[in-house]
This record gives C-alpha cells, structure tokens and sequence, in this order.
C-alpha cells in the first residue's frame, strides 16, 4: 500500500474530538462562526426522514457572505475573473456587495418575495454569482441551471420550480464559440405565462431580440440603489434548488436550507482548504453544479477569500490553457476533477512542466472515484511532491463535503484512490444488503448513520420521492447510493455506484476498482466498464477505453490489458470485450453515464439523456459495438 506522508502540518486534535463526543453541540459551537440575526433554540429537530437546524435562528446566506467581510476589509478582492477571449475583471468584496444589492432592489422591484423561485442561467461570469446573493438577499430561491443546457431541459426545470423570473445573459463562451443563452430562453419559456420577467446581461455582444417581459441588466438593474438590507431568515428557510447531475438516471430537484446548510459548507471549506488571508483559490468547477454552489460560490466568500473564476475551457484555446491560469494568478489552492485531470494527463507532462506552477500548496480534487495513477500524477506532475491532494466524497444532497482529508486541521498519511475518513460530526458506515455493517475491507454500500448539517431538507415538491430515494432502502439511515470499503485503519475506498456494481461468478466488483486497473496502464487515459448477462458468469464484463495520446490500437495491446487487469485485480474481474472509443458518455458535470453504455450493449432504451454532455459520445459507443459485431460475423 503506498503511504503519502504528506499535510499541512496542522494538528488540532481539539475538532474531532468535540465532534466525537457531542454531535449536536459540536454542529452548534461550528454554526456560531456565522453571523446569526437571532440565536437558534433547538439545535436539531429530527423527524425521520426530515432534518431542521438551528430551529428558531434567524440568518441570511448572503449577508454572511459579503457584509462580513465588508465590515472588515471592503476592499479585500473577492474574484479574479477572466474570460475565455482574455479580458479580465477584478471585484472586492465591496464591489460585489453593491451589485448583489442592486439586483436584489431589481428584483423586488419586479415582485419577488421571500420563497419565490428563480431560475439563474448564466455563464461563469460575475453576476453568476451576484445573482445567487441576491436571491439569497431577499429570501428567494435560486435555482442554477448550467448553461449548456437545451431548451428542453430548462423547460422542465423550470415548470418543475415554476420560477416568476429568469436571469441570463445574451451569450456565454466556451471552446471559441458563443452560446446563445437568451435565444435558448425564449425557446425554453415561450409558452410559460408565469414566467413574469427575464433579466438579461449583455456579455458577448451577440445580437438577440427583446420582447415585453425582457428587462437589461445593465439599464434596469444598474439604475437601482446600491443598497438592500439583508432579510433575517428562518435558518430553515430554502436557500436553493439544484438538480442533481443526472449520472443515474433523470435529474433530482434538491432543496437545501439555510443555517445548517452554511455552517456545514463553512467548517469543511476551512477544514479542508486551510484557507488563510493570503491565498489564491481556483475551483474548477461550474456554478451550475453543487461544487460551484459551496465551494465556489458560499464557502470562498464566507470566509472572504480571494478566487479565481474562468469562462470558457480549460482547454482553449490550447491545453495549457489551466497551467497558464494557475500561473497569472499566483493560485494557491486548486479544486478540480478525475474528469479533467484525466484530459490533462492524456497530453503529457510538458505543458505543466513548461509553467510556474510554485504556487500551488493545496490540491483537491472531486466528482468521481480518482484513479490511484491520476492520483499520483497530480501528486507528482502538477504538486511536484510539495501538496497534499485532497480526495472530497460528497453529493448534490449532503450539500457539502463528507469524506475527506483534512489538512486544515489534522495531518494523516494520504492514500491515493481513498478520500480518507468522514468529516467530524458525520457519521457514515458501510453496510451490506440487509443494514448490517460489514467487516473492514468488505465491499457494501454507503450510508450515513445521522443526520448531518448540509443534508437536503427534500427532493422540491416531493416529499415521497425523498423518502423512497434515500430512506426506504434502510430504517433511519441514508442510502447514498454508491458502494465503498473501509479499510483497518479507517479510509474509505469509493467503488463506483451502487446500480453499477457488478455480480460475476458470485462475486461483487465495483467499476471503478476495474476501471482504475486499466489507467494504471500507460496507455490508457480513460475507462468505463459495465456488466452484460451472461448465462454461465451472471454478469460479464464489457469495457470502453479511450487511448492516451501517441498510442495506437493493436490486437496485442488488446491481450495485454486483458493479462493487465488479471494481475492488477484478479481473474475474476477478467473483461470478456474491450472496446476502443474516442470518447466516452459522460454528464456536463463531467461523470461516465455507464447506464448509457449498458442500455447500448445491451440494445436496451437509453432512457433520460437531458445532461449527457455530447451525443457524438453515444454514436462513438454504437458504431464501436457495430463494428466489433461485424467482425464477429466475419467467418
Ligand atoms: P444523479 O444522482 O442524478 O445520478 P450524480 O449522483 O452524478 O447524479 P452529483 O450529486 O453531482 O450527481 O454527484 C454525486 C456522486 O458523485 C456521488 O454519489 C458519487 O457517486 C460521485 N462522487 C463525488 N465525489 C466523489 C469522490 N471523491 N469519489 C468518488 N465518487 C465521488
Ligand atoms: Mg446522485
């Protein structure tokens, strides 16, 4: 087992075990680093399957993010913005405070009160994020929808959350082309009379038309005051609807509250970022997601640090696009996903090589199981030995981080591939088919024993849904869905998803444990496995690889993974067919859909495909199965 020796060199010993020895009150002494309007009287309200925090206190997102800092330090820089094409935007704390009011006055204005719903499609731009605080400002409810999304799927989310208004922008870049957000918009909500008024941002220049209900940021929410006292919200008040990112099946509309929502994204953004006055953080991910959400948006500026937000690929216009960043801006800390550092790795080593990247003292990293050889890449490649790399296990629905190192406060040997232990004050097990907990280093599914802070107060207008989601599998345990293993000294290992998981011979296999065998091969950049009937074995295993750049398909290479994966895993996890593709199907949020590659395999319906990220993906995996069913035939 390799052993990375390597934290911060904090030990504070004093948070885990205050956690360990009171739950709640260790939840409550965390929630008093936020400004509270009016203390809370119950710290815990626990009606199965539903959790209230801080009953009875009185906060807002919005006035913790900004006017705390504010108050304190106005001019402290808050963004570091730049566009794909280059341009670039500084905000202070100040900056950002005086625009989230006047939006907030622009959308009284149009009559949003405390508890209506708006739905914010925007690029990564500023106002993304001035649009979230603004709605948190007045008690509406944001709901982001990330903006590569079709009119179609804006259209249900927004029937789904019946939102009064729309934020968007003419345009967003990406990959030198613009996408016509507004255009999108009206497609989206031409026949929705509810939908009141759409606020628009001029950001590219694109020309676009405007109809009655349309009102220009720049014109109608640049006339407004400056000003706009923060509501004192009830802690359980609904700060947000997000959807989930659709890796399993169709999108679920998570509801967050308020105060435990924020106390819970504050402690662990500290806990695992080490954040201090000085640092530069860069979060890859997009608003859209429930990353951008905590970590982008309320856990930087909670604490008022500085951060970088970019627009566009990460890719473009060549890929050193990333290193180039992380160089300009000086940054310290970056967030990022197995997802793209696999695209990184699959181009060498010589463009990360080739900048100054001396900077970087943190490393995390999201999303996805991290393959142990990706793992060591950005231990190695991108941290040159100097950073801890921060493995976070956490969903849409526990609203922030669960599983993870926490160099912030404690320094524990890394392993790569497992994001460690459970965050203090949660409490997850590992448990087999019937609740039970099973042994150390034994295979089962995730659960979380309590209720935690960041929890989902429920699946948006449907509470049922809720209930047999996550709470009918187990009495009184939420099932996360994914299946994992502890080992002897605590860590867990993420397996892959539980509807994923595969029976062979008797035997139960994660995904990402095979998948992971096949990155470990030099050749190999990408890998996505699923299980097929099979009469005799019960499941056989089919795998889609995608080739590092330089390599070329042969028949040998073809045996070589196949002798590969035996000995880097076992016989049993043996794949019968392996198949190469360019690339895989994957969400927007950068996850392997490997229900889509089954349904195919198996010339099954590939039901809701509304967050694939490019259809080219999914002809990619026919024309590789037509292909090797021709050779098959072939005599
Ligand atoms: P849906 O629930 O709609 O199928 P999704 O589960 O992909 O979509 P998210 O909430 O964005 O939606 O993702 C959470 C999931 O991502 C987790 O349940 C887990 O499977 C995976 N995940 C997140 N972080 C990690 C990690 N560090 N290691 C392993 N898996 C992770
Ligand atoms: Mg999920």
């Amino acid at each position: 087992m390799d052993l990375y020796d390597i934290g911060l060199g904090n030990t504070d010993t004093k948070t885990r075990a205050g956690a360990e020895q009171d739950r709640i009150k260790f939840w409550e002494s965390q929630a008093r680093n936020l400004f509270w309007f009016n203390p809370w009287h119950t710290a815990l309200e626990w009606n199965p399957p539903f959790a209230r925090w801080f009953v009875g206190g009185k906060t807002n997102a919005s006035y913790n993010a900004l006017d705390v800092t504010v108050q304190k330090n106005p001019n402290k820089k808050a963004i570091l913005w730049e566009g794909e094409d280059g341009t670039q935007r500084t905000l202070t704390y100040q900056d950002l405070l005086a625009q989230v009011s006047k939006l907030a006055n622009a959308l009284k204005q149009l009559g949003v009160k405390k508890g209506d719903r708006v739905t914010v499609y925007l690029p990564m731009v500023p106002e993304l994020i001035v649009s979230l605080l603004a709605c948190a400002r007045i008690g509406a409810i944001h709901t982001v929808i990330f903006s590569g999304f079709s009119a179609q799927s804006i259209r249900d989310r927004v029937v789904d959350s019946k939102s009064s208004v729309i934020i968007t922008a003419d345009g967003g870049r990406r990959r030198g082309t613009i996408i016509k957000l507004k255009d999108v918009v009206d497609v989206a909500i031409a026949d929705l009379d509810f939908v009141k008024n759409v606020i628009v941002l001029e950001h590219t220049g694109n020309n676009i038309s405007y109809t009655a209900r349309d009102k220009k940021w720049n014109e109608f929410v640049g006339s407004m005051e400056p000003f706009c006292d923060a509501e004192a919200l009830d802690s359980t008040h609904p700060l947000y609807i997000l959807y989930t990112s659709g890796t399993t099946g169709k999108p679920k509309g998570v509801l967050h509250g308020t105060g435990g929502y924020l106390t819970h994204v504050y402690s662990t953004f500290k806990w695992i970022f080490d954040i201090c006055d000085s640092d530069v953080y860069f979060c890859t991910a997009d608003v859209g997601w429930v990353t951008g959400h905590s970590y982008v948006v309320y856990g930087p500026l909670m604490h008022g640090a500085t951060q970088v937000i970019y627009e566009g690929g990460l890719d473009y216009p060549t890929p050193a696009r990333i290193w180039e960043i992380i160089s300009r801006y000086r940054v310290t800390i970056l967030y990022t996903t197995p997802t793209a550092l696999r695209m990184f790795m699959k181009s060498g080593d010589a463009l990360p090589n080739s900048n100054n990247l001396t900077s970087l003292r943190l490393l995390g990293t999201v999303g996805e199981p991290i393959n142990p050889q990706v793992w060591k890449w950005y231990f190695k490649t991108i941290g040159k030995e100097k950073c801890p790399i921060i493995d976070t296990w956490w969903q849409t629905e526990t609203g922030a981080a669960m599983i993870s190192p926490l160099p912030g406060i404690e320094t524990i040997p890394l392993k790569p591939g497992s994001a460690a232990r459970p965050v203090p004050g949660v409490s997850i097990s590992i448990v087999d088919d019937v609740g039970n907990k099973v042994q150390s280093d034994s295979k089962g599914y995730l659960v979380v024993e309590d209720p935690w802070p960041g929890m989902l107060l429920s699946l948006w207008g449907d509470d049922e849904k809720y209930k047999t989601v996550y709470w009918s599998k187990y009495k009184n345990m939420y099932y996360a869905g994914d299946f994992a293993k502890m080992d002897q000294d605590g860590y867990i290992w993420m397996l892959g998803r539980a509807d994923d998981v595969l029976k062979v011979a008797g035997h139960r296999l994660g995904t990402a444990e095979i998948e992971s065998g096949f990155v470990s091969h030099d050749t190999i950049a990408e890998a996505a496995v699923c299980g097929i009937p099979h009469d005799v074995k019960g499941e056989s295993i089919i795998a889609f690889l995608v080739l590092r750049d330089g390599f070329v398909f042969t028949p040998n290479l073809k045996e070589e993974l196949v002798q590969h994966i035996r000995k880097t895993i076992g016989p049993i996890a043996t794949p019968d067919l392996l198949y190469f593709v360019k690339k895989l199907p994957k969400t927007r949020s950068g996850k392997i859909m490997r229900r889509l590659l089954k349904a195919i395999a198996k010339g099954e319906k590939i039901g809701d495909v509304s967050t694939l990220e490019d259809e080219a993906s999914v002809d990619e995996v026919k024309s590789a199965l037509a292909e090797l069913e021709q050779t098959l035939k072939k005599p």
